[in-house]
C-alpha cells in the first residue's frame, strides 16, 4: 500500500468500512510510515473538530448571552474604571516609600 492509497482508505478507515485484509495492510503501512500516522492524528483531530462544532451549533440549550447582559456588564466595568487610581497616586505611594 502506498501512502496515496493510505490518504484514500482513510475515511473507510475510520469509518471501520475496510476489510479486514485491507485494514491490516492499512495498519502495517502506518506501523512502518510516520509521515501516514502523523496524517492520520492531524484528520482525527480535524474530524473532532468538525463535530464538536456542529454539535455547539445544534444545542438549542445554550443560547448566546442576551445583549441585555454583555451591555449591563461592559457598562458596570465602565463604572469601576474612575475608581482605578491615576497615575499621580503612584508617583505619590513611591514618593512615600522608605526604601
Ligand atoms: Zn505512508
Amino acid at each position: 500500500m502506498t501512502c496515496q492509497e493510505v490518504a484514500d482508505f482513510l475515511m473507510d478507515y475510520l469509518d471501520g468500512a475496510l476489510s479486514t485484509e485491507t485494514r491490516a495492510v492499512f495498519d502495517h503501512h502506518l506501523g512502518v510510515c510516520r509521515e501516514c500516522r502523523d496524517y492520520l492524528s492531524s484528520y482525527e483531530t480535524t474530524v473532532a473538530l468538525a463535530r464538536s462544532s456542529q454539535c455547539d451549533a445544534d444545542d438549542q440549550n445554550a443560547p448566546p448571552p442576551p445583549a441585555e447582559l454583555i451591555a449591563a456588564i461592559l457598562s458596570s466595568r465602565r463604572a469601576e474604571a474612575p475608581a482605578a487610581p491615576p497615575d499621580g497616586s503612584l508617583a505619590a505611594e513611591s514618593n512615600s516609600d522608605p526604601k
